[in-house]
Formats: C-alpha cells, sequence, structure tokens
C-alpha cells in the first residue's frame, strides 16, 4: 500500500513540474531501491536513484544540486525493473531539463583543454554535449 504524503504548494509544484516534464508519477514510488540495487552508474552518483525518486516526491528542489540526475547514463534498467512501473530514467531526464532550461550546464565546453579533449572519444563528447548542454 502507498502511504498518502501530504506536501506543502512549493513542494506539491515541484513535484507536478517534475511530472509534467517526464510524464511520471513519482508519487508511485514505493522506496524498494531496486532501481539504486540495479544501476551500473550508483558509484559515480551522489544520492541513489532511489533517494532522487524520494526527493522528488517530497518537492524537495534540492536535489537539482544533487549530480546524479546528470550522471544517470539513461541506461533503463531501472525503468525494466521498478515494480511500480515508473521509469525513473525520464525523472532524471526532466531534472536535467530543469537546469538546461536555466541555462545551467553540467559540461562547460570552454573548460575542456585542447590537448584534453583531444584525448576524449568524440563519440562520447557529442552524446556528453547533446545530454549535458543547452
Ligand atoms: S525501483 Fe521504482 S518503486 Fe523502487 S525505489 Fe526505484 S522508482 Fe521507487
Ligand atoms: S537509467 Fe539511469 S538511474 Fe536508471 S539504472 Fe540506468 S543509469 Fe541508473
Amino acid at each position: 500500500m502507498v502511504r498518502k504524503i501530504k506536501l506543502q504548494a512549493k513542494n506539491r509544484e515541484f513535484t507536478r513540474k517534475i511530472s509534467e516534464l517526464s510524464g511520471e508519477v513519482a508519487m508511485l514510488c514505493e522506496q524498494c531501491g531496486t532501481c539504486a540495487g540495479s544501476c551500473p552508474m550508483l558509484a559515480e552518483m551522489d544520492i541513489t536513484p532511489s533517494q532522487m525518486m524520494r526527493l522528488v516526491q517530497l518537492g524537495q528542489e534540492a536535489v537539482l544540486e544533487n549530480k546524479t540526475f546528470w550522471v544517470c547514463a539513461s541506461c533503463y534498467t531501472c525503468t525494466v525493473r521498478c515494480p511500480r512501473g515508473i521509469d525513473p530514467a525520464k525523472i532524471a531526464e526532466a531534472l536535467r531539463q530543469v537546469k538546461l532550461r536555466q541555462a545551467i550546464d553540467y559540461i562547460r565546453i570552454d573548460e575542456i583543454e585542447p590537448e584534453e579533449a583531444k584525448k576524449l572519444p568524440a563519440i562520447a563528447l557529442v552524446a556528453a554535449f547533446r545530454k549535458m548542454t543547452g
């Protein structure tokens, strides 16, 4: 059974915004932790995908200061394993969208040293720029 959570208007607004952007209902998350236990990127994250879900449920905009949604590789392992049929990858994408719409990129092209750029696989750079920059 999913317990009802009472949120303040400000928090409700943030949860609703992420729902609209993602098409997912974070409130359905039962905090089972399957997404966290399945995520191949967990070691690179600062909070687990299930903690990210919890913060979105609670309407905590502080989740935007974490890097988990940037690090998410959109591999959809969590998506296929979630017992509640939620897609945490889409929630992560929605959180990225909020930041990108504020013109806050995760990767700054001008901060990559030319020598460093030469060593990076071009396909990885293109993928990163498409996902993590506005
Ligand atoms: S797997 Fe689904 S229900 Fe479980 S914590 Fe993750 S998002 Fe919530
Ligand atoms: S889609 Fe993102 S959060 Fe989900 S398992 Fe893959 S890397 Fe982890």
